[in-house]
């Protein structure tokens, strides 16, 4: 007989997987669609399905076609083991077994959590004012919240840098503009990681696309210091070729701008920023012969 237990890996194996439908799960994977795709993982009581099969049973589940299966399942592997496994002797075929936590998964959800030191970091960067409104606590009786510019769940981290002070109001805004796209959450999530703010902008109107889009979640996936100028952006938009016609809706007493993209050109070769620069040069040269 053999000892077994050099087969042992050092997994944690005393952690039980969270149920489908627990809060334990819902805090850790807060998209929808990601935690169906988990629960599909979980329910397959035949052994673990080819990845045609998990699409299908996700999408019956979710009552919507054409889910980012990929990306899905990348979000659960950042706390389970879920490896592609070869069928035997079937050289093409591979199953998607939920084996269990990720040895590093607790560090993994404490990341999630900020540290006091960066906590302080942020308020005393901003004067102790909301990075929205300006407000203090001192001057307004406002409370602040550390914010994530980026949230965790749309690829933001907890470095200094993706921190900001929003008194609660201007928080609660944030969250309920974020909750209106929940639907987008993976549009919003791959604008937002790319590299450049044309692009950043371009796609997240793309995926919206017919749509109106707030000026506030413009700037938001544009990423840019102090909120940037999403209207600037739009015009560049606009110069290659886009039509993104602008409206305004009253809200109480504020108005806000929508922008809603009806036409959009394929991404130059040489990049949007390239093109932008190239085309603003042009016309600079245009206006100067025409100055003599
Ligand atoms: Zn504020």
């Amino acid at each position: 007989m053999t000892d077994e237990q050099d087969d042992m890996t050092d997994q944690d194996e005393s952690r039980p997987l969270p149920e489908p439908g627990s809060q334990e799960l819902q805090e850790l994977v807060p998209d929808a669609e990601t935690r169906c795709v988990y629960q599909v993982l979980y329910e397959s009581p035949d052994g673990p399905l080819e990845m045609g099969e998990i699409r299908r049973r996700v999408e019956e589940l979710m009552g919507k076609a054409n889910l980012q299966m990929d990306r899905r399942l990348r979000s659960l592997r950042t706390y389970f083991e879920v490896p592609a496994t070869r069928v035997p002797g079937q050289r093409n075929t591979f199953v998607y077994p939920l084996l269990g936590w990720r040895p590093d998964a607790e560090q993994r959800t404490a990341r999630r959590a900020i540290r006091a030191a960066d906590r302080a970091l942020t308020l005393h960067s901003y004067g102790y004012r909301c990075a929205a409104c300006g407000r203090s606590p001192k001057e307004d009786g406002v409370k602040l919240v550390i914010d994530h510019k980026v949230p965790l769940d749309l690829g933001g981290t907890n470095d200094p840098e993706n921190l900001q002070p929003l008194c609660v109001e201007d928080n609660h805004a944030k969250q309920a503009l974020f909750a209106d796209y929940e639907e987008n959450a993976g549009a919003l999530r791959r604008s937002m990681t790319l590299p450049e703010v044309h692009l950043r902008i371009g796609e997240l109107l793309k995926a919206l696309s017919g749509q109106p889009v707030p000026k506030e979640l413009i700037a938001l996936v544009a990423r840019e210091e102090n909120q940037g100028d999403p209207a600037k952006r739009l015009r560049e938009l606009r110069s290659l070729g886009w039509k993104i016609p602008c409206s305004k809706r009253k809200d109480g007493r504020k108005v806000r701008s929508f922008y809603t993209l009806q036409h959009w050109e394929p991404w130059p070769e040489q990049g949007p920023q390239a093109a932008v620069a190239r085309l603003e040069r042009a016309r600079r040269r245009a206006q100067r012969q025409q100055n003599g």
